[in-house]
């Protein structure tokens, strides 16, 4: 997959988008990221690429000319001719799990960071095809929303995790959280591994880490139990009823 970034600040991105998973799967090829500095389009003498809102207002706003030089030149770099434009904005489409899925199954992305005020209405006119927001807040630029973005949508694409089943049992996978995880040593401080772990009963573990990400998603996230089918809440396996003292019902 291919996913081009335009900003201003391509070394913040760069950086981030060079290390660990997605670094590898960069020096690999399975990932294609390139980013394209915004300034380097402008056409001032001084490689100015804001200016003041018409109608007044606090702050500056990104210029429509250089970014839509620079598209033009991430256009003539190669790549697939199918592309999707995003605007990384807080007033686009919040980014979820299945939001990143759709966008991995496109074949190349081109991604905008906004940074100051935003940018000029009629850039995301002319070539956005949509604006997606990491969340309910604003933060001063589109680079670390847009590296979120490539981070949660190339772990997607096949072959930059080592393994598929990474991603089908985790969090937001049917609607819930992900169960407790464990790893050596079986005791830290005074804290055992939950027993069943130990069992090597695959049948229980599941019913377990089934029940506990249902427990975790009602405590953590009640938006998100709201919507889980009446079937979701039961344990996939029965398994022995605990005794009142134990302080739980049916489990
Ligand atoms: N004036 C804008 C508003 O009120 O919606 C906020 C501009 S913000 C200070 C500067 C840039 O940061 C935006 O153009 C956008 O690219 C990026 N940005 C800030 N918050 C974001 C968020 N929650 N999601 C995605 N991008 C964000």
């Amino acid at each position: 997959m291919r996913i081009d970034i335009m900003t201003l600040f391509p070394d913040l991105v760069e950086t981030v988008l060079s290390e660990s998973i997605i670094g590898r799967a960069r020096a690999a090829g399975t990932l294609d990221i390139r980013t394209y500095n915004i300034r380097d389009y402008s056409d001032d003498r001084r490689h100015r690429v804001d200016d003041t809102p018409y109608g007044g207002g606090m702050g500056m706003l990104m210029a429509a000319p250089p970014i839509y030089n620079c598209f033009e030149a991430v256009r003539a770099d190669g790549g697939p001719d199918e592309y999707h434009v995003v605007y990384m904005s807080p007033r686009g489409r919040v980014l979820t799990q299945q939001v990143a899925k759709e966008l991995s199954q496109k074949e190349r992305l081109i991604v905008l960071c906004g940074h100051y005020e935003g940018v000029d209405q009629r850039i995301i006119d002319e070539i956005v095809d949509e604006e997606i927001s990491i969340g309910d807040f604003v933060l001063t630029g589109g680079e670390i929303p847009a590296c979120i973005l490539a981070d949660a949508v190339g772990r997607l694409v096949p072959g930059v995790l080592s393994d598929a089943e990474c991603f089908e049992k985790e969090s937001f996978e049917d609607g819930l959280l992900e169960y407790p995880q464990y790893t050596r040593p079986a005791v830290f401080h005074g804290m055992e591994v939950p027993e069943v772990l130990l069992s090597g009963h695959h049948a229980n573990i599941d019913a377990w880490r089934h029940e506990k990400s249902v427990e975790i998603t009602r405590k953590n996230r009640p938006d998100l139990a709201e919507k889980l089918p009446p079937e979701t809440e039961k344990p996939k396996k029965k398994r022995k009823r605990k005794t009142p003292a134990d302080g739980e019902g049916n489990i």
